[in-house]
């Protein structure tokens, strides 16, 4: 982003615009829409501004000193854009020279204006069509009231401030009356509704605010793998208290001025006990905050949100939960792995190859048998140990295992190996990142263009490759 976009405020303040021509005058008629003290100069006034008191024609001739204590200039009388340019940068205003991008120092948006409400959209100057084609689609879906609902609001606030608790109630009547039937009715002129539904609203939300507790799934890491409900959630929070797992891409999808509370179990770090995170999200409720508990997944797999859930409903918070993609379903997408296929396996199973003290103890004999299929989570550490267990049991060394680290991201990287070869080949990749293990699955056998999975050298060698 070369220009930042941001609204200024031009209230009272002088504003200078060089050039008599039309494309002066249509600078004009926009600044006419604030309140601005606009300056003309040119060798003559435009008639239609002429009766205009907010227009002052400054001068015929441009003269430097003209330019002094001006808030913005705009420069449209191509002898003098340069010196204009100049004058401005010299005196540190912000200048716009019509049409001449590289000795301006702002660009004006195309704007839809339903003043107050304003959107400003620009292109920075790569896309004039694109530019013009967004702003025909905004403009047709804000209707034509929307500013006076905004108005409305504004003249509003200090009432819902006294009679409607911050926060999520708060919120709360704000979205039925810009989003609901309080909007409706005004959109419609129909003004005995709109005092009626506005009436209703205050009425429902000004009771006392009760937090509650969302256990949110945010799937393996690719935001676009949230569902709708886990991003409305998001939307709505006061405090996300989220997990290591959970991408920043997924925490870019919250609300901007939520709290967020990271609760990372790092492992080999002291970290907060889950005790400590119950603590957290009942002080969070209690003080009548929307609490979403983000965890990479889903909240139910490997993810101790049972016990989250008991620990707030012994506390009397209320708790709904919000499913996710598992890393098992996620990354065996990513990768074009069935989990499941006619004449290779009936089950599959999802497993855990760590446990509080250790390794996970499982029936091995009967995962080792023929036609089993499963899904290893937390099992990179473990993965020595658990190939060990299986062949012991009489699985076949051969036996296909695929592991996926930091899957649907994008560092995802893909391992295809055997039972008997696993744990050498995790070492050799250096399998840092969250990972998970599929045994005993194979890829679908008419998939030609399965791609072939990089090393971690494989990566650094084509790196060196293509800076050579
Ligand atoms: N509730 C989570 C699982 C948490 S346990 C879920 O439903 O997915 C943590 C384990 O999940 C990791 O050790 C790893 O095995 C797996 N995992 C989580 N995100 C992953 C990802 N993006 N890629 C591969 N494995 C992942």
């Amino acid at each position: 982003m070369r220009y930042f976009p941001i609204f200024y405020n031009l209230e009272g303040r002088k504003v200078v615009v060089v050039g008599g021509g039309e494309e002066a005058l249509r600078k004009v008629r926009l600044l006419l829409k604030t309140n601005a003290n606009i300056s003309v100069i040119a060798p003559l006034l435009h008639d239609e501004l002429a009766s205009e008191p907010r227009v002052v024609w400054l001068a015929g001739r441009f003269a430097p000193h003209l330019l002094d204590g001006a808030a913005l200039i705009y420069s449209a009388e191509p002898e003098l854009n340069h010196i204009v340019s100049t004058e401005a940068k010299l005196r540190g205003i912000p200048v716009n020279v019509i049409d001449e991008a590289d000795i301006s120092t702002f660009i004006t948006p195309s704007i839809v204006d339903r003043d107050p409400v304003v959107v400003a959209i620009g292109t920075e100057g790569t896309a004039p069509v694109l530019g013009q084609g967004i702003r025909a689609r905004i403009d047709a879906m804000l209707p034509v009231g929307l500013g006076d609902l905004a108005t409305k609001a504004n003249a509003l606030r200090a009432q819902v401030a006294t009679k409607v608790p911050h926060g999520n109630r708060r919120r709360s009547f704000w979205q039925k009356f810009f989003f609901g039937p309080i909007r409706n009715a005004s959109l419609a002129g129909d003004e005995e509704s709109y005092s009626r539904e506005l009436n209703i609203a205050l009425i429902d939300e000004a009771a006392p605010s009760i937090g509650r507790v969302s256990l949110v799934g945010a799937g393996p890491g690719d935001p676009e793998l949230l569902t709708l409900k886990a991003q409305r959630k998001l939307q709505e929070a006061d405090v996300i208290v989220y997990d290591r797992l959970v991408s920043p891409g997924v925490l870019e999808m919250a609300r901007r001025d939520a709290v967020r509370i990271s609760v990372g179990k790092t492992p080999y770090e002291p970290s907060p006990k889950q005790s400590d995170i119950n603590a957290i999200l009942i002080r969070e409720a209690r003080a009548g905050k929307h609490v979403v508990r983000l965890k990479g997944g889903d909240p139910y797999v490997f993810g101790r949100g049972g016990e989250e859930q008991a620990a707030l409903e012994a506390s009397g918070i209320p708790v709904d939960v919000v499913p996710g993609i598992t890393a098992a379903l996620g990354c065996a997408a990513a990768i074009g792995l069935p989990l499941t296929q006619r004449g290779q396996n009936r089950t599959f199973t999802f497993l855990t190859g760590a446990s509080e003290d250790g390794t996970a103890k499982h029936d091995w004999a009967s995962l080792a048998k023929p036609g089993s299929a499963f899904a290893i989570y937390m099992g990179v550490n473990a993965a020595g140990e658990i190939a060990g267990e299986l062949l012991a049991a009489g699985m076949a060394p051969q036996t296909e295992v695929t592991v996926v680290e930091n899957g649907t991201l994008a560092d995802q990287r893909v391992l295809s190996t055997s039972i008997g070869s696993l744990w050498e080949a995790l070492q050799r990749a250096g399998v840092a990142g969250p990972a998970i293990i599929y045994v005993g699955l194979s890829h679908a056998k008419s998939s030609a263009d399965v791609v072939p999975f990089p090393t971690r050298e494989d990566i650094a060698s084509d790196i060196l490759r293509a800076a050579s």
